[in-house]
């Protein structure tokens, strides 16, 4: 049985390109770039290389970006540098729905002492700009505000915010882990301070990462050890996964528009049809500011961790809101934090593609999803009831 991947973000696979220009890096080529011997030594050139494939993806300069082990270790970089960059102010701007690389760090520095204001969303997840400019006093630091939300894929007004926070003297993070390579990003039109990117999001290896901190921003490194990354990020470089991080954003730049065009052309197809064929079905999150791979939606009167386990029998992968699958004991807290009815967190699937995916695979999921949903809701008592009005329940 074929594998039908719509997890992508979660992981994605590594593209075979990148496979084969990081393997001879693994393999003969593993001296250490800071060497003084040329075996070592010409490591430094690949890995300069990588870094401004990585810069050219996202319109910022080879010296802007840092190379780090994983998008939480960029998002935890980015606050830490903030706060100590001016350890007089003490207050920090995020929102309720940020990955946990950002609100589990924050909420870390709420125990420390630090004030942080965590923004609402509306009940499609948007975010309101005129509540970040609410939320800003004089002691504020930091606004940190995720550019594509992962469960939902809804977009927040990161350009906007930006240019308001540029007349301030307060810095600007964006999490744009599931942004970059998705959608077309480019730095000098968004004044941000610093952005983070992780390489697993776009079909590089996991263990790779990278911050963007514009030039001229005050910079305190996380790692502190050695001389690497110009004193920004102590270790030694990865050398093959920042190969594969660099080809990975080469790749994700060839044709960035075909790309969103093509995923959006399958992901539309797939709600539609889900929404055609399944009864009481709800799309979670604003659908016109949306990244083009994703989708989330909730089918009432089942568990989502039933739908996944069905869909695994077919070779489908998705990942669901409920919190039996969201690997903690609460169910999704950005659907929470959207007014999500309970019923709708429970029986909620995240689709995401990726440009592997093809219309067929789309095809297999639309053919197959009414007769699970339909089977699932015969076993539950709200379902049937909602299904067959004669079959009455004991409640
Ligand atoms: N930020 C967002 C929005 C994410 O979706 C993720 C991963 O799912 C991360 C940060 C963390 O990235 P990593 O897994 O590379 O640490």
């Amino acid at each position: 049985m074929n594998t039908i991947y719509l997890d992508n973000n979660a992981t994605t696979s590594v593209a075979p390109e990148v496979v084969e220009e990081l393997l001879p890096y693994l393999k003969e080529f593993y001296g250490n770039p800071s060497s003084m011997h040329t075996f070592g030594g010409q490591l430094h050139r690949k890995v300069e290389d990588a870094r401004n494939k990585v810069a050219q993806l996202i319109g910022a300069e080879s010296e802007e970006i840092i190379f780090t082990s994983c998008g939480t270790e960029s998002d935890n970089t980015a606050i830490m540098s903030a706060v100590e960059s001016f350890p007089g102010k003490r207050h920090i701007i995020t929102t309720r729905v940020e990955h946990p690389a950002v609100l589990n760090f924050c909420k870390h520095l709420a125990r420390k002492g630090f004030r942080v204001t965590f923004l609402p969303v509306n009940n499609q997840g948007q975010l309101s700009i005129d509540d970040v400019l609410k939320a800003i006093d004089e002691d504020t630091v930091l606004v940190s505000i995720m550019y594509a939300n992962n469960e939902t894929g809804v977009t927040f007004p990161v350009t906007e915010i930006a240019n308001i926070l540029k007349e301030r003297r307060i810095f600007f993070h964006t999490d744009a882990v599931q942004a970059v390579g998705k959608i077309p990003i480019d730095i000098k039109k968004i004044p941000v301070d610093m952005l983070s990117i992780s390489g697993h999001k776009l079909h590089a290896p996991k263990g790779v990462g990278a911050l963007f901190v514009r030039k001229g921003t005050r910079f305190y490194p996380y790692i502190i050890g050695g001389h690497q990354e110009h004193g920004r990020r102590a270790g030694t470089e990865s050398v093959p996964l920042i190969i594969g991080l660099g080809k990975a954003c080469e790749l994700a730049g060839k044709n960035p528009t075909g790309e969103t065009e093509y995923l959006k052309k399958l992901r539309d197809k797939l709600e539609a049809a889900l929404l055609k064929t399944c009864p009481d079905v709800r799309i979670n999150g604003e659908v016109n500011n949306r990244l083009p791979n994703t989708t989330n939606i909730s089918f009432e009167y089942v568990e989502g961790e039933a739908i996944l386990l069905r869909l695994n029998e077919y070779g489908i992968c998705a990942s669901s809101g409920s919190a039996c699958t969201s690997g903690s004991l609460e169910p999704s807290h950005v659907l929470r934090s959207m007014g999500v009815p309970f019923t709708a967190i429970h029986g909620s699937i995240r689709f995401s593609l990726s440009r592997y995916n093809t219309e067929p695979e789309i095809d297999k999921v639309i053919e197959v999803m009414p007769e699970i949903i339909k089977n699932l809701r015969m076993l539950s008592p709200f379902g049937r009831d909602k299904l067959n009005p004669d079959i009455k329940c004991a409640k």
